[in-house]
């Protein structure tokens, strides 16, 4: 039988990070994501000509999907960018984050970014997108403002990338849209596939229980948060459960929300979104910074592990008082400020390990799936698709691997970066 198309994993093979598949047809190449492994030193998916490349689709603006797009984009590529508004808005944001963190380690400049965005096409949900002999839909994925699963149809054969994925929404997103016919093969993140996360409902009622008990005791609690969606997912719960004391943003989130503002219809409820953000305060300077932590209150701010930005004042700032608390709501990942402060209690300050004396709990808020939410979506499909798992640790996207072929009968990977697949 004719080979109608190739998948050639580019990243994102058993670990999480630098998501990147190639998918080629007859006459067609086109990339699902091309993101960074973010680390010290970052590091990347493996190389492709960006002349043969026709288009990228970026499925969310997380820099492990995003983050490399504009190293295409370094001679006078003329590939298509392809995602919804707001990703394209985030993943803008972000890159250009990253630049002036780690731009040393990357292999673009700012010049490229511009590149990038100039040859972008806005693609709406559920809207058919001709890259030559092959058709793309988005199709919305819970996971972040703008943030879409993949559909890849030619001739008939049908690729369905999961992206990163969330079936069950939160407060500001609408759940997964997995309302589609039959697919032929699926790339599916395996993240939390070999863990069962709390009921979302639960860790809100956590999260305030902790608030209501360090701001009622004249304490503060910072909750250092990612920019993107994490934080107004924080600001929704506090406005949703009508939270009585004050509450402030700061960091880059405040862009974010600016950019979110633009897209009310990408929302589950924008009504509560723009209550959420205008109940909060928008620190924009130093002397409110400085005030606010003098205040009983709640501060949300990035970096969501620590890593940078006001994280570092306040938590200088609020440290050294039992009576203040860190409420920790986003993955900590290895080696991380936020991992060791959760591990050991302590806090490295002007070089120094220093023990932080303030409460420290943390909160799960996953935007994506877990184990039982993974394998809803593998009964709700249709078809009898060849699955790779990718987008998790080594052994979890082997386990995750196996399991799907036992119980549905599929065949089943866990590929390494460069293998490939024909359909
Ligand atoms: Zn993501
Ligand atoms: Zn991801």
């Amino acid at each position: 039988m004719d080979i109608i198309l190739e998948i050639k994993v580019l990243g994102a093979a058993k670990e999480v990070g630098r998501s990147a598949f190639l998918v080629s047809s007859e006459n067609s190449n086109i990339l699902l994501d091309y993101g960074i492994l973010l680390k010290r030193e970052p590091e990347f998916p493996i190389h492709v000509k960006p002349k043969d490349i026709h288009a990228i689709v970026i499925s969310h603006a997380h820099l492990d999907h995003s983050g490399n797009v504009p190293s295409l984009f370094l001679s006078s590529s003329r590939s298509q960018v392809i995602a919804t508004a707001p990703t394209m808005d985030l993943s803008y944001l972000l890159i250009n984050d990253m630049l002036k963190i780690s731009g040393f380690y990357l292999p673009f400049e700012n010049i490229e970014v511009e590149n990038m965005v100039k040859n972008h096409t806005d693609l709406d949900f559920r809207t058919k997108h001709a890259i030559n002999d092959l058709n793309i839909t988005l199709f919305e994925s819970g996971h972040v403002v703008g943030g879409s699963s993949i559909i890849v149809e030619c001739k008939g054969k049908k690729i369905f990338y999961t992206g990163d994925i969330n079936t069950r929404g939160s407060k500001l997103l609408r759940p997964a849209d997995l309302d589609f016919e039959e697919i032929d093969m699926m790339i599916i993140e395996s993240t939390y596939s070999q863990t069962n996360q709390k009921q979302r409902e639960q860790s809100e009622k956590e999260l305030l229980e902790f608030a209501y008990d360090i701001v009622e005791n004249d304490g503060t609690l910072f909750i250092p948060a990612f920019s993107v969606e994490r934080s107004q997912e924080i600001a929704c719960v506090f406005k949703a459960a009508n939270f009585p004391y004050k509450v402030v943003m700061d960091g880059m989130a405040l862009k974010v929300n600016e950019i979110i503002s633009k897209y009310p219809e990408f929302l589950r409820d924008s009504e509560l979104f723009k209550n959420a953000i205008e109940n909060v305060e928008w620190i924009r300077d130093w002397k409110r910074r400085k005030q606010v932590i003098k205040q009983p209150c709640v501060i949300i701010s990035p970096a969501g592990m620590l890593v940078g930005g006001s994280a570092i004042f306040y938590m200088q700032n609020l440290m050294n008082s039992d009576k203040n608390g860190i409420a920790l709501v986003s993955y900590q990942g290895e080696n991380t400020p936020g991992r060791l402060l959760l591990e050991k209690k302590t806090f490295k300050m002007n070089g120094k390990i220093k023990k932080c004396f303030a409460q420290v709990k943390q909160f799960e808020f996953s935007g994506h799936n877990s184990r039982e939410e993974l394998f809803e979506i593998l009964d709700r499909v249709k078809g009898n698709p060849t699955v790779l798992a990718v987008h998790g640790d080594n052994d979890v996207c082997v386990k995750f691997s196996e399991e799907i072929s036992e119980k549905y009968g599929y065949e089943s990977f866990a590929p390494n970066a460069g293998d490939t697949y024909k359909l």
